[in-house]
């Protein structure tokens, strides 16, 4: 395994996405939808689905809001170029 396989400049997955996740942070977590209603949404990157069905990727990154979702292989391959940072999942205060 060459792990330090580095996106090229003209990787297939590149679309842009510097222009709105360029240093964000981004928290590990399990996939919820953004909002009620949304029921999948897809990597940022590669296009993977995330969803609660059997098949879909469950966990991955995503940006603060939970808008923006990325898979683990496209945090590893881009993380240093985008220079994200790792935040942590806020547990949500009951009651
Ligand atoms: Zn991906």
């Amino acid at each position: 395994m060459d792990r330090a396989n580095k996106p090229l400049p003209n990787d297939w997955r590149r679309q842009g996405q510097e222009r709105y996740l360029r240093g964000v942070r981004l928290i590990p977590r399990a996939y919820r939808p953004y909002r009620p209603g949304w029921e999948h949404d897809h990597c940022e990157f590669c296009g993977a689905k995330f969803s609660c069905h059997e098949g879909d990727l469950k966990d991955g990154y995503s940006t603060e809001d939970g808008y923006h979702w990325l898979c683990a292989q496209c945090f590893a391959d881009f993380k240093d170029e985008f220079a994200w940072e790792l935040g942590e999942e806020v547990p949500e205060e009951p009651g």
